[in-house]
């Protein structure tokens, strides 16, 4: 059966592009990049290729860039760089909706460490609230941090505004812009961020390759402490082949993004307006017009979301639910609760998210298949009668 991959927030196909640049370095040139000899050197010379790469990506300096090992570690580092920076500050913020490598870092720096945390709330739409972010904002504040843009919705936050405010106060601010990269156009020149989380697997580079943004002039300590590598920013010896891959997938980005934000988009736009007219009693979760160009999420009321990613998984479709899955319950994700999306919508919502690898045939498939599939499971749902939700 062909697999028909809608599933692009959780991980991306590694491009054949990527896999061409890196396989030499699994084998022939396996050089460590630090070495005096030309042997090493070559991988060297590759690695800063690299480098310059994903600086491109987002407008920043080769030597602003850290090679880590996924977006999680750049997330850990920014913020612990944050707090060793500033110690005698004792406050740190971000949203009620980031991903687990954010939202349970801070819960773990205020219950293990005594950090007062602020967490944003959003609105129905998934918007950050702002005014809140900025009357918590004080001398006390080491660190905001805010996802670009978020997993499960696509919802944007507005990321220069909240910098630009950030730095008038003289409080570090730090974006998770994992699902941002190679979506929307990336600047940290003009967005002005101190530091900034990216992650290969979500750009068509392989699994446990990330970078920090760090800007020139920020105070920062390393998290991951030992030999100079990345400039005494990083120690340990740079996973060459990754680092070249992920080069080569952030020049792709690059190249793609017009793309991204157009044939991509219209795909997603086309699903969309295709299961709210097709399918009735359905949501799409967040704001319409300000979110990633890739991504739906969409709530079928009365129906659970595994149910729906079981038969859909039958028909060799990949998508996610919006359920706290990696806690292994059904409890509808802390994005949607945030959201107050209700109970019985954000139950059965299913995340789509898209790539260029995706085609028109691939959505009228997903279409075709989701008419019967939520037909069959409301008849069996206590929560669905007359056509409608009770
Ligand atoms: N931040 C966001 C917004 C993410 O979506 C993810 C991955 O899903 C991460 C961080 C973690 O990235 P990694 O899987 O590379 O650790």
């Amino acid at each position: 059966m062909n697999v028909i991959y809608t599933d692009n927030n959780a991980t991306t196909k590694v491009a054949d592009e990527v896999i061409e640049e890196m396989m030499p370095y699994f084998g022939e040139l396996y050089g460590n990049p630090s070495s005096m000899h030309t042997f090493g050197d070559q991988v060297g010379k590759k690695v800063k290729q690299a480098r310059q790469r994903v600086a491109d990506l987002i407008n920043a300096d080769p030597d602003e860039i850290v090679f880590t090992s996924c977006g999680t570690e750049s997330d850990n580092s920014a913020i612990y760089a944050a707090i060793n920076a500033f110690p005698e500050r004792k406050h740190i913020i971000t949203s009620n909706v980031e991903h687990p490598a954010i939202k349970n870092l801070f819960s773990h720096l205020a219950k293990k460490e005594g950090y007062e945390v602020t967490f944003v709330p959003v609105d129905k739409k998934g918007q950050l609230n702002t005014k809140v972010l900025y009357e918590s904002m004080s001398e006390n504040t080491a660190i905001i941090s805010l996802m670009w843009a978020n997993n499960e919705t696509g919802v944007i936050f507005p990321i220069e505004e909240v910098a630009q405010k950030a730095r008038e106060k003289g409080i570090v601010f730090h974006t998770d812009a994992v699902q941002a990269t190679g979506k929307l156009d990336i600047d940290v020149k003009k967005t002005g961020v101190d530091m900034l989380s990216l992650s290969g697997h979500k750009i068509h580079a392989p699994k446990g390759i990330g970078v920090l943004y760090i800007k020139k002039g920020f105070k920062f300590t390393p998290y991951l402490i030992g030999g100079h590598q990345e400039d005494g920013r990083r120690g340990g010896t740079e996973n060459t082949a990754f680092i070249i891959g992920l080069g080569k997938a952030c020049e792709l980005a690059k190249n793609n993004l017009e793309l991204m934000n157009t044939e991509v988009k219209e795909l997603r736009d086309y699903l969309q307006s295709q299961l709210l007219e097709k399918i009735a009693g359905t949501t799409v979760n967040g704001v319409i017009d300000n979110r990633l160009p890739n991504t739906l999420s969409i709530g079928f009321d009365a129906v659970e979301g595994e149910s729906i990613l079981l038969l859909l998984d039958r028909e060799g479709i990949c998508a996610s639910s919006g359920s706290a899955c990696t806690s292994g319950s059904l409890d509808p994700s802390h994005v949607l609760v945030a959201m107050e999306v209700p109970f019985k919508s954000a139950h059965g919502t299913i995340r789509f998210s898209l790539s260029h690898y995706n085609t028109k045939d691939e959505m009228d498939h997903i279409i075709t298949a989701m008419v019967p599939i939520i037909e069959k499971l409301r008849l069996m749902s206590p929560f669905w009668k007359d056509g409608k939700m009770v």
